[in-house]
């Protein structure tokens, strides 16, 4: 129904394959909002985007749209710009400075105006209708990364800053002096803040080999990162969970 792909540009046939090499996969944790009031497109949406491992919400009509997109918390929004109630770029308007979630809009083929509206409007990206699902998946990967890499070049915890561009942390305004296995440590931690981290997985990301998790450089390190990022009267960050691993998080 939806496959055009013989009227693709090359950029386009060039992010699709990337798309079906699987090097990139979706993210299982991801969530899409769809907002589209045609059912047919809808359920074609929800069934592809979940079968790829996307959680999917949808509305069908302008004002459920822009309760959910301002409500609910989603890694992209796929937007329909002609929908009852209030249409897409109205939606856009709305939520815009204040929701920074990629948006990828899907308009008709004649819709110029409405296009560049979006983009004003903040739309990261647009698909025609019709459109194949490959390429929705190709943008919707684009779009997505592009915010997780923002996202990631500054993580806080607490008081703790860790600036991963400049390789630089902080708590407060103390700057911590770490040598870079310890930094790399800190970053394997904090890009998985509130979970365990077993031995295992740092050892493999932070000395790039397997080597026999018996041996106590983890803890050695582990130690010294501790004894770097926590004194006395600050809150602790680096908690140890016997035998299972290492969690960084503040608790209350
Ligand atoms: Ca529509």
């Amino acid at each position: 129904m939806m496959c055009i792909t013989q009227h693709l540009d090359r950029k386009t046939k060039i992010m699709i394959a990337l798309a079906q090499n699987t090097s990139i996969t979706a993210d299982t944790s991801m969530k899409i909002l769809v907002i589209e009031d045609e059912t047919k497109t809808v359920n074609y949406l929800r069934q592809g985007l979940t079968e790829q491992g996307y959680q999917v919400d949808t509305a069908s009509n302008g004002l459920d749209g822009l309760h959910l997109a301002t409500e609910g918390e989603y890694d992209a929004i796929i937007l329909d710009i002609m929908l009852p109630g209030l249409d897409g770029i109205s939606i856009l308007k709305s939520i815009r400075p204040s929701v920074s979630t990629p948006v990828l809009m899907l308009t008709a083929k004649d819709a110029l105006n409405s296009r560049l509206e979006g983009f004003r409007a903040g739309a990261d990206d647009y698909l025609i209708k019709p459109f194949s699902f490959l390429e929705l998946l190709a943008r919707l990967q684009v779009i997505t990364r592009r915010t997780r890499t923002k996202e990631e070049s500054h993580i806080y915890i607490g008081d703790l800053h860790i600036d991963l561009l400049s390789r630089r942390a902080f708590r407060g305004k103390r700057r911590l002096d770490l040598t870079a296995k310890e930094f790399a440590l800190l970053e394997v931690l904090a890009k998985r803040r509130g979970q365990i981290v077993s031995k295992t997985v740092i050892t493999e990301l932070v000395w790039d080999i397997c080597f026999d998790t018996n041996t106590n450089v983890v803890e050695a390190t582990v130690k010294r990162l501790r004894s770097k990022l926590e004194t006395d009267d600050e809150p602790k960050l680096l908690h140890t969970i016997r035998g299972m691993g290492y969690i960084l998080e503040l608790r209350k």
